[in-house]
């Protein structure tokens, strides 16, 4: 384990409290920031509008903020930190601008108002993931402004006591698979995002099981694999019904390959459930230590049982690969019986599947006849990824939640969705998920990506933003 100075070393009360009531205006400005991801027509350009807000925040801090465009309104923004250059690799501090779009019939407040109320700050982006924007831009302007303090000029001189550079870098287009973000950024501006590591989303927050604290830090996220099959049939009169209607056939398709598979434990995940495990009181742990056992599905139905079935759906989805049917079509008339069916699948890998094995594993779903008679076409893939959970930034991680919060438990795990980290991962910077929040007990976070009522509490974000501080010191230092 990496030795750590005590927490938040450096910087006094009243300048946390300076910071954080920054960090929560910066969250609430961005979220105002219509940045959806399709860019809506009443907001063609909210990427780039949110990518320069972000650069005339980094220029008033003394730094010299880039933007890209690769496409029109689609902006991505970048700026670095010097370090002395003796520590080796930047740190990357990751991000994405884009936010899905937020129908607002069922919120209790307006997605894109911001409004602060009982604490919380709501809104398209609470936590994916523009309260993670707003921490790493706090810990930028910190160290920003020590350096002024001590009078140099940071968007040139090394930060003083920092030994390797810090990037920032909150890309366009993610939640559509990056291709004009952090793909592009990747290929085209490399050294944005080229370092010893990369701090980035959904991992580092806190999630109360049976009355314990973990902190899940994500290391490897599973890839995915969408098809499209096309189903051959015969068309023919309603009224004389036949077997290989196509619809008929797609129903059968879709039976096949909705149930669940056979499970794999992957280190990472054999690794979470032990220390899970290790944790939680006897019963539960009884339960996670049964997933790795020889009769499965009792151990899932006993989970199922036992935990709330947020967790339960996560965790079934981690110990196999899935298969989800999410678009069928078929039929032009209600008496025509027809000749084509099309059903689209969105397959999620483990670390290990290659992408030519999940088409093999659809070919044996279907079985031989039904097999003949689709055609499977591969829409997209994009390949697992996973960092190592041990080394110096790992075991850093995990040493600074402990320094937070004495009673928390820091352990790895995989995510069962893709972030850009699979972007950053092909130009070498293996990238955890650690966005560091402490919720509430009963905070229903995995729920709130993408979700109604998006929402992340000012007490989560004043925790949060001295322990990214006192990573990005300690790595860097
Ligand atoms: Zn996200």
């Amino acid at each position: 384990m990496t030795p750590v100075a005590a927490p938040s070393s450096g910087i006094d009360g009243p300048a946390w409290t300076l910071a954080v009531d920054q960090t929560v205006a910066t969250l609430r400005d961005l979220i105002r920031i219509r940045s959806i991801n399709p860019p809506p027509p009443d907001a063609p350009d909210g990427e780039l509008v949110a990518a320069h807000r972000i650069a005339g925040w980094l220029t008033a801090a003394g730094l010299a903020p880039e933007i890209v465009e690769p496409e029109p309104g689609r902006g991505s923004v970048h700026a670095r930190l010097r370090g002395d250059g003796t520590g080796g690799e930047p740190l990357l501090l990751l991000s994405h601008l884009d936010v899905v779009p937020a129908p607002p019939e069922r919120w209790s407040h307006d997605p894109f108002a911001a409004d602060l109320a009982d604490g919380y700050v709501y809104g398209r982006g609470a936590v994916d993931m523009k309260a993670m924007i707003a921490m790493e831009l706090g810990v930028v302007r910190l160290l920003a402004a020590e350096a002024r303090a001590a009078g140099l000029d940071p968007s040139r001189d090394p930060v003083p006591g920092l030994r390797r550079d810090v990037l920032f870098t909150c890309t366009a287009d993610e939640e559509a698979g990056g291709t004009i973000g952090a793909k592009w950024v990747a290929e085209q501006r490399p050294e944005w995002v080229r370092g010893a590591g990369a701090v980035n989303e959904c991992g580092g927050v806190s999630v109360t099981v049976a009355g314990r604290r973990l902190y899940p830090i994500q290391v490897a996220e599973k890839g995915f694999a969408a098809y499209r099959i096309s189903v051959r049939g015969t068309w023919g009169h309603g009224s004389m019904p036949r077997d290989d209607n196509a619809a008929v056939m797609a129903a059968a398709v879709i039976a096949r390959l909705a149930v669940p598979g056979p499970t794999r434990i992957t280190p990472v995940m054999a690794r979470f459930i032990e220390l899970a495990a290790e944790a939680l009181p006897p019963e539960a742990a009884a339960l996670m230590r049964a997933l790795t056992g020889d009769d499965l599905s009792r151990a899932e139905a006993a989970l199922a049982a036992a935990c709330d079935p947020m967790y339960a759906r996560a965790l079934r989805a981690l110990l196999r690969d899935t298969i989800s049917p999410d678009v069928i079509h078929a039929g032009i008339k209600y008496n025509v019986i027809p000749g084509d069916a099309v059903v689209e699948v969105d397959c999620r890998v483990l670390p290990g599947t290659t992408e030519p094995a999940m088409r093999g594993i659809l070919v044996d779903r279907l079985g031989p006849e039904l097999a003949a008679a689709c055609q499977i076409e591969l829409i997209v893939f994009g390949a697992p990824v996973e960092a190592p959970a041990e080394g110096p930034l790992f075991d850093l991680l995990v040493a600074t939640i402990r320094d937070h919060d004495p009673d928390g438990i820091p352990l790895p795990v995989m995510a069962p969705f893709a972030t850009d980290a699979k972007h950053t991962a092909s130009v070498g910077t293996p990238t955890y998920g650690f966005s560091p929040l402490r919720l509430d007990p009963d905070e229903r976070f995995l729920e709130r990506f993408h979700g109604v009522d998006e929402r992340v509490s000012v007490d989560a974000l004043r925790w949060g933003l001295p322990v990214l501080y006192d990573v990005v010191r300690r790595f860097c230092g």
